[in-house]
């Protein structure tokens, strides 16, 4: 196991080199929890930018032609190093993003996970020969589709690397990865790790830096696709510049997704469920269930059972393995989760519990907010339509199915939706009628390499995970072959 002093590095990482920037620039990274100046980290000019892209696309046909067993190796390779460095990791990632540590444990092998997944993944994709004339032979090809850019935000670091990375790279493209300027040192450590697994120069590099400078550099670069997670806001830009060239983009973005609660359903299961998925990593997801629609005649002993288990978790230092809530991501986040909370009570809704910082022994300048639960909330309302990023809940109360299904769609997010029901043909039919990605029925927020999700509506374009998401990052390419003796005349 590395510790933090070896695999802590604050340059750019351009063509198998760490690099300061071109103009020596920099930007600050804190440890939310503590406020502590953790690293300050080179800011990626944009002809940073370009030079990255430059090595990335000088690099790609050797990489592509090294063949698919070649590749396999440097990808399953960084799986192993990932978890050799396991530990030091999920220290810098617990200390950059605020994030408990036993979740960071957990993202760090799920990372891993990823890249073992997608390190032979080529060849499983399949290429076809289509039925046609019997003199022609008419088969597709799939190839990379050259240099990805990749622009990650800072609430799942490590985890959207494994998402995005090996995926893009087992095909054959070679990347540059744009980490979110609070949390871009895990990104940096990883660089690492691929060099050391053998990643010729140039395949990946990463360049720090804030999104309207290096971000947007990177999208207006000679990039051939943009692969994005973050927010519909930046999702909507960055797709409207990327139209300008025509290159591909594919976008995950924002959510409001709904759990949605039958009396017939397991009530204690179902809370768990409930506070689970608008609680976790403090409700800085984009699939969160941040949308409690409860059956009429079970509302006051399912919110009475919500409110206590939420006043029960421990919000604390992220370092202590027991919390469960650790910090928010920074000042403009707590600010945004303020705003959109004082925003909910003077439109009317009434808070059950939290609506306020939690104060933690020792962190006194830490970000850190309590559980939220809102009741007379309206559809409507701020805070049931637009994604917090907090962990704030909207209780909205329905009388039958109809009514819950219209209710779960009237947002215009469509990621994630969760069922809390014993009845199979409701969840069956639940399943059919929710406009969202990926639905979830007694469970909620699952994850894993091999499903793939993409969201519906202002939640995202495209498709992570899975074989589907490898052939995203292909292009097809169709050949026809003639086997004579004639060819077309005029
Ligand atoms: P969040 O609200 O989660 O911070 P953002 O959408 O603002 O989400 O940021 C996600 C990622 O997009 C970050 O890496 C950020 O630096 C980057 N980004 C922000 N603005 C732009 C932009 N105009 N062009 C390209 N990237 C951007």
């Amino acid at each position: 196991m590395s510790n933090n002093a070896t695999i802590h590095e604050s340059r750019l990482f351009v063509d198998g080199a760490f690099v300061d920037a071109s103009d020596g620039s920099t930007f600050d990274t804190l440890n939310p929890a503590t406020g502590d100046l953790l690293a300050t980290v080179a800011h990626a000019t944009g002809a940073d930018v370009v030079r990255a892209v430059a090595a990335a696309r000088r690099a790609q046909p050797a990489w592509e032609q090294m063949g698919i067993g070649d590749r396999t190796r440097v990808l399953r390779k960084t799986a192993e190093l990932i978890v050799r460095d396991a530990e030091a990791l999920a220290q810098l990632e617990s200390a950059d993003a605020g994030k408990p540590i036993s979740d960071c444990r957990a993202q760090i092998l799920a990372t891993a996970e990823w890249f073992d997944f997608f390190a032979d993944i080529s060849a499983h994709l399949r290429s076809d020969v289509i039925p046609t004339f019997s003199n022609h032979l008419n088969y597709t090809l799939r190839q990379p589709i050259g240099v990805v850019g990749v622009i990650t935000p800072w609430n799942y670091p490590m985890p959207l690397y494994g998402i995005k990375l090996p995926a893009a790279l087992a095909v054959g493209n070679a990347v540059v990865l744009k980490p979110a300027e609070q949390t871009p040192l895990t990104a940096l450590a990883l660089a690492r790790l691929v060099q050391e697994a053998g990643l010729p120069d140039g395949v990946l590099n990463v360049v720090t830096g804030l999104g309207e400078t290096s971000g947007a550099s990177l999208v207006d670069s000679d990039v051939d696709m943009v692969s994005f997670t973050g927010s519909t806001d930046v999702g909507r830009q960055i797709a409207a510049r990327a139209g300008q060239r025509l290159i591909k983009v594919t976008l995950e973005l924002g959510g409001k997704s709904p759990s949605i609660v039958f009396a017939d359903s397991d009530l204690d299961m179902a809370a768990d469920g409930a506070l689970f998925t608008f609680c976790v990593h403090q409700g800085q997801l984009c699939s969160a269930g941040t949308r409690l629609l409860v059956e009429a005649s079970i509302r006051d002993e399912f919110v009475g059972k919500l409110v206590d288990k939420a006043e029960a978790l421990r919000v604390g230092d992220p370092l202590d393995e027991t919390t469960q809530l650790g910090a928010v991501m920074s000042h403009e986040q707590m600010t945004r989760i303020e705003r959109y909370v004082g925003l909910g009570i003077e439109q009317g809704a009434r808070a059950l519990t939290g609506a306020g910082r939690a104060s933690v022994a020792g962190l006194e300048e830490g970000l850190f907010y309590k559980p939220t639960i809102f009741e007379d909330v309206q559809t409507d309302m701020t805070i049931a339509q637009e994604e917090i990023f907090g962990p704030v809940l909207s209780v909205l109360p329905f009388t039958n199915e109809a009514e819950a299904i219209t209710l779960a769609n009237d947002v215009l997010y469509g990621l994630a939706a969760g069922i809390w029901t014993r009845d199979l043909g409701r969840a069956h039919r639940f399943a059919q009628q929710v406009e969202a990605g990926i639905v979830y029925v007694n469970t909620m927020n699952l994850l894993t390499p091999w499903s793939p999700y993409g969201g519906w509506k202002q939640s995202g374009l495209g498709i992570e995970g899975g074989i589907e998401q490898a052939a995203s990052f292909t292009r097809l390419k169709t050949v026809w072959l003639n086997l004579g003796p004639d060819v077309p005349k005029l």
